[in-house]
């Protein structure tokens, strides 16, 4: 193993455990905690949860911010409803604000046209995230909130190396067999220092619109196993539920009356 230069870019032993913190914030950001959104793969509410916990922490009088690192399905912006171009002002990004005060940045805030797919390779990306931790003046929050993209590739491990990452939430759904992707995330995380503040289970149950009885679409979940064995909180429960969905897609989020957080 060669000597840790406390370069992460430029090492491939890229899990070694040391992180090198090489990303500094804008000198105009001062951010009390930073706490990434992970999970294994798409399309499990990652970007939901992490809307949610930025309305709940605004509905408690926090300052909010959130840095869409996930460039695979940007969805931030829209259940937000905020539209780029993203701008600078004296040689700093300025985040958009939506309309509960959430500052956001995010990659689909640099295209032209957000039904553009980003192709971009895993460094760019890399890169992307960097700048919008480096170059953006977010002033004084009490959260950033990074929605990481999916699974532990390089881009999960440039957070977790180069930023000053306080903790990571980890987001799953009940048929997904908690699988060795967020065992390694644990694992990863552990060996790093960073805390792991516990797990969400999204689509945990829904509601029968009937006889408004709570049923388990999946069956029963493998979450709890998990969370036992790492001795982990359950942090909240999301049903699936149209109504949910809706409300991302009409770009309405905020207007969510449960966070289930
Ligand atoms: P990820 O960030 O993990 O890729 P998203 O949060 O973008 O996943 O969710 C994927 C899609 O599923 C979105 O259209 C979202 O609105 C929808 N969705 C996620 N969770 C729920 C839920 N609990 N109920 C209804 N729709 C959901």
């Amino acid at each position: 193993m060669s000597e840790c230069n406390h370069n992460c870019n430029e090492c491939n032993q890229k899990d070694c455990g040391e992180r090198s913190l090489a990303f500094k914030l804008h000198p105009s950001s001062h951010i009390k905690h930073t706490i990434g959104i992970f999970s294994a793969k798409g399309g499990v509410g990652k970007s939901l949860v992490t809307s949610l916990l930025a309305i709940k922490k605004v509905r408690e009088g926090k300052k909010v911010a959130i840095l869409d690192a996930d460039v695979t399905g940007p969805s931030i912006p829209k259940a937000f409803n905020v539209k780029g171009p993203l701008y600078a002002e004296e040689g700093a990004i300025i985040p958009l604000v939506s309309q509960t005060g959430i500052k956001i940045v995010s990659a689909s805030l640099l295209l032209d046209n957000n039904s553009q797919p980003i192709l971009w390779r895993g460094p760019l990306i890399a890169g992307m995230v960097k700048q919008f931790y480096t170059d953006v003046n977010y002033g004084d929050l009490d959260y950033l909130f990074i929605d990481m993209p999916p699974g532990t590739a390089d881009v999960s491990l440039t957070v977790f190396q180069s930023l000053n990452l306080e903790s990571i939430i980890i987001v799953t759904t009940p048929q997904d067999l908690v699988n060795e992707i967020v065992t390694k995330a644990i694992e990863m995380a552990k060996k790093m220092n960073i805390k792991v503040l516990g797990i969400v289970e999204n689509m945990a149950y829904a509601i029968c619109p009937d006889c408004h009885k709570k049923f388990k679409l999946f069956g029963e979940s493998h979450v709890k196993k998990v969370a036992d064995f790492y001795q982990l909180p359950i942090l909240g429960e999301i049903p699936i539920d149209p109504a949910i969905s809706k409300l991302v897609d009409s770009g309405m989020i905020e207007l969510i009356k449960d966070t289930y957080l």
